[in-house]
């Protein structure tokens, strides 16, 4: 007997993630009652995954429920936030048990991890989508923001950079097929939100975005938003080993500074705390890498240790000037 719509939330979601005492109703009414510790703001956000656009058809559910709550997490992550509920809506062509229920697991293993419990959610017919919205606290006045970074501020990354990009890559072309591996994949279909390190860096940065459409638009993000610009040299951007096979045998370096899915966070830091944040980089496995620095002038300029700079267009086509 096919599952009715209306039970598959309550099915396959009711006990997700990690059990909280502040939710005081959580799946099950028609909303959910939050307890918003005292002195604590509440930090918001949403994001939608639609198939084929966003995800290839083929996606395996649980790797799509990973991810769609891992996205939400980096952007809690870039604000410095605690991530502390959940909630998702669920649009499909279907009613498929299997499918939600891979899908479940791979989101509430996420979350339970995270410590984040989903609170309530929704199902809808037709085309493959998947909107879930975060919900984590920060103390006033703390948090992070695009806004913050000054001239002489010196930018940071965490991770390497351009991992999933080149494993979508080699999924589609395939004279690049022989660098995916499983934790290359793992990059594109698992990706680490960077929460702990994003709280850590909270009363340190002075500006952070998490990495979603690659590190020249989203530095460029922090920049416009900061009214600075950057000067980023080249050889310190962080590479996975895989990354720099292919960057030795094509010279492609659009590819780590332009393909999205990253979910690594960029920062800025004032100079006085970036002895701080050097040790703080020590204690997480991605570690932190400085790559640049703010400056007056605005715009970001990619620079090699030759002086000159690297030039991309918008159809990722990348020449080098003399600076
Ligand atoms: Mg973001």
């Amino acid at each position: 007997m096919p599952l009715a719509e209306f039970d598959l939330i309550a099915r396959y979601f009711s006990d997700c993630g990690h059990p909280r005492g502040d939710v005081a109703l959580g799946i099950g009414d028609d909303c959910a009652l939050l307890r918003v510790p005292g002195g604590k703001q509440l930090v918001v956000g949403v994001d939608t995954l639609v198939e084929a656009i966003h995800f290839p058809p083929d996606t395996a559910p649980g790797d799509l429920g990973y991810k769609s709550l891992a996205v939400n997490l980096s952007d809690l992550a870039a604000m410095g936030a605690q991530p502390a509920w959940a909630t998702l809506a669920l649009t499909l062509p279907a009613v498929d048990p299997d499918w939600v229920r891979g899908f479940a697991g791979g989101f509430c293993e996420l979350a339970a991890a995270s410590g984040v419990r989903l609170v309530g959610g929704d199902t809808t017919r037709g085309p493959r989508a998947v909107s879930v919205q975060v919900l984590g606290l920060v103390d006033p006045g703390g948090g992070l923001r695009r806004s913050g970074a000054a001239p002489g501020d010196r930018i940071y990354v965490t991770g390497t950079l351009g991992d999933a990009g080149l494993a979508l890559k080699a999924l589609h072309e395939s004279r690049w097929s022989h660098h995916l591996g499983p934790e290359l994949r793992r990059r594109l279909d698992r990706p680490t939100p960077r929460v702990a390190e994003g709280i850590a860096l909270g009363r340190l940065a002075s500006a952070a975005i998490d990495i979603s459409d690659g590190l020249a638009a989203d530095l460029g993000h922090l920049l416009s938003a900061s009214g600075v610009g950057a000067v980023i040299d080249l050889e310190r951007v962080p590479l996975g080993p895989q990354m720099r096979r292919y960057l030795a045998e094509t010279g492609d370096y659009a590819l780590p500074l332009t393909a999205g899915d990253d979910y690594e966070l960029c920062f800025s830091v004032p100079s006085p705390r970036v002895p701080q944040v050097e040790v703080l980089g020590t204690q997480f496995s991605c570690g932190f890498t400085l790559i640049g620095e703010a400056e007056a002038l605005p715009g970001l300029r990619l620079r090699r240790h030759d002086g000159s700079l690297l030039i991309l267009d918008r159809a990722g086509y990348q020449h080098f000037v003399d600076s």
